[in-house]
């Protein structure tokens, strides 16, 4: 629809950009020999639209009518390639598909309103009708939450929330805006900056995900450590449900009971759709620095990071990757000329005499932020607890590199499938005291599937998102399947990816600490919060949600 952007139907992002490991000697070999996937193997290209077969819509005409009433006939589209874009989300079975031409059931028809009237009208037309509503924000959830169920005979209705996308109103006193829920990140911090404020948030898919999006999936973006998740961010906000509508002012602690607010969040769509939103927002920050750092081993890493999360410093990002994770980034370095490169090799050369082994350092990157005399109190903080486990400042460049590059990175999981490789990634959180079991169990469990399946594989980890009891670790996954059907992939792919999963279940972590439940994760949910804890939001669901209209099938 003209006036809002979607990502390519395919795969990540936009047309026209994609990954490339050309500027990257050191990528090929590296991933040859640790992932056993061959880089510069001929690819084949993902399907061209017309290769692949659309179901025809199966709206009725009456229905058809209540919903151009409602939105407008130029802002209801039945065509294919709308309908295509609004199937999938951009989880890894998500891309198998949708390059197989594999569209069992897809939307009838996506509507786009443009205020909260409109999607009042769309929400009770679709429940009257007894059609499926599926809210739409930037499709970019990885946990398969936006995809009908294949065997749904109802009329499936999308309801894309693109033309939803201003900033309407910032009460500076208290820090707050009131934001529509369609707006993509880029989107609303333009209109945030332009007075001075920033929301802070930004998950790796900010460019392409949206406000509404991220609170019904319980996001976390990189600066949570100083912003908080948007569990924290969002304040009050505007659902539509079938026939009214919860209205949640922005209070800053409330004591009315169990949270209205805490059950929007993580709703997925199973509630109704999130119109609006009150959120905390923050002056625009005087200096912002990323550093980087280099730990001689995993447990140090850990072991540092919790005590700066306990630290006075209060720092906007905290991650550190695993050894693998560290080799991989290296791997991925473009050629460093002049100095730069020479410092680097001399740098590890001095190491290595200390008696470090490189095969196990820890490349780690701390966020400032705020006037200079604070951000130096808190680099000088985090500084000593890095010295005193035995760490080393690298510096800016690298943390600025990161910073510039981490929007760059989710295209190279398309590229990788253009070669025959599966990659993907699957995220927790766990107190401190459990989390060194949780990662070598989880490396054990993910070694354990690829040698079930005889391939040879390779996981990485960092840990992202520090709080006062724990924090989360982020694994992703590749490997080869070496079979080529979509079902024998997936197939392999699900061997993988549920020992993960089973595996932070039983070392007591949960499920997903940002990527929600959707499809992908509902298995593990009764195991998450307990057969009666399933039960509580069984009955949540079926009073507000009787006849299983919106969004069925994902969470639960
Ligand atoms: P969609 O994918 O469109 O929808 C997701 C779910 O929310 C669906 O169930 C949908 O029905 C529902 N929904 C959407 N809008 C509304 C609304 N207005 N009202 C009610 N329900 C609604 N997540 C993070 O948290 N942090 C990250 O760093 C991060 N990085 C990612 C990187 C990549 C490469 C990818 C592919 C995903 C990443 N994600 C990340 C996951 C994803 O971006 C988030 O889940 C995001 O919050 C989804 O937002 P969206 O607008 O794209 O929602």
């Amino acid at each position: 629809m003209r006036g809002v952007s979607h990502q390519k139907w395919w795969g990540w992002g936009v047309e026209g950009v994609a990954f490339s490991h050309h500027d990257k000697p050191n990528m090929a070999p590296f991933v040859r020999e640790r992932v056993g996937i061959d880089l510069d193997a001929p690819g084949s290209p993902p399907p061209t639209f017309e290769d692949i077969d659309v179901p025809e819509p199966r709206i009725g005409a009456d229905l058809s009518a209540t919903l151009t009433s409602a939105v407008g006939e130029d802002h209801l589209v039945t065509d294919d390639l709308d309908r295509v874009v609004h199937t999938y989300g951009k989880g890894l079975p998500d891309l198998v598909r949708i390059r197989a031409g594999d569209l069992p059931r897809i939307p009838d028809v996506v509507v786009y309103p443009g205020n909260e009237d409109e999607v009042r009208a769309v929400v009770d037309a679709a429940v009257e009708a007894d059609a499926v509503l599926i809210p739409f924000g930037g499709g970019s959830n990885i946990s398969g939450s936006l995809t009908p169920p294949a065997r749904e005979d109802r009329v499936v209705v999308s309801l894309d929330l693109g033309r939803l996308n201003r900033v309407l109103e910032i009460d500076e006193a208290s820090g707050l805006a009131r934001i529509q829920a369609g707006v993509l990140g880029p989107d609303m911090e333009e209109q945030l900056g332009a007075r001075g404020w920033t929301m802070g948030h930004q998950p790796d898919s900010f460019r392409h995900s949206t406000l509404g999006g991220w609170i019904a999936t319980r996001s976390s973006g990189m600066q949570s450590d100083k912003y908080g998740d948007i569990a924290d961010i969002a304040r009050g906000m505007r659902v539509v449900l079938p026939g009214k509508v919860v209205a949640l002012r922005p209070l800053p602690s409330t004591s009315t009971g169990p949270s209205v607010r805490e059950m929007i969040l993580g709703s997925e769509g199973r509630l109704g759709v999130i119109t609006e939103a009150w959120v905390a927002v923050h002056r625009l920050p005087e200096n912002r620095d990323i550093i980087a750092y280099l730990y001689p081993s995993w447990a140090s890493a850990i072991a540092a990071m919790q005590e700066i999360a306990g630290s006075d410093a209060a720092p906007t990002v905290t991650r550190v990757s695993d050894a693998n994770e560290t080799a991989f980034s290296f791997s991925t370095q473009k050629v460093k000329k002049g100095a730069s490169g020479k410092v680097q090799s001399v740098l590890f050369d001095v190491l290595e005499r200390r008696g470090w082994d490189m095969d196990a350092v820890c490349l780690s990157y701390v966020g400032y932020e705020g006037d200079s005399a604070k951000v130096r109190a808190e680099k000088a903080v985090v500084g000593k607890i890095v010295r005193k486990h035995g760490g080393i400042k690298l510096g800016r460049g690298p943390g600025a590199l990161y910073d510039q590059k981490k929007f760059d990175t989710p295209y190279i999981r398309d590229f990788l499938l253009d070669i025959g490789g599966l990659a993907d990634v699957s995220e927790t959180a766990a107190p401190w005291s459990r989390l060194m079991d949780l990662y070598f169990g989880t490396l054990r469990a993910a070694q354990e599937a690829f040698d079930s399946l005889g391939v040879q594989g390779f996981v990485m980890c960092h840990l992202s998102h520090s709080y006062h009891s724990g924090a989360c670790l982020y694994f992703t996954f590749a490997f080869a399947p070496g079979v080529d059907g979509t079902e024998e992939q997936l197939e392999r792919y699900w061997v993988v990816k549920k020992a993960i999963q089973q595996s932070f279940i039983d070392l007591g972590a949960t499920l997903s600490h940002h990527h929600g439940v959707g499809t992908d994760h509902a298995h593990w949910l009764e195991e998450d919060i307990s057969p009666a804890g399933t039960d509580l939001m069984v009955s949540l669901l079926r009073g507000v949600d009787p006849g299983r209209n919106l969004n069925p099938g994902t969470l639960l």
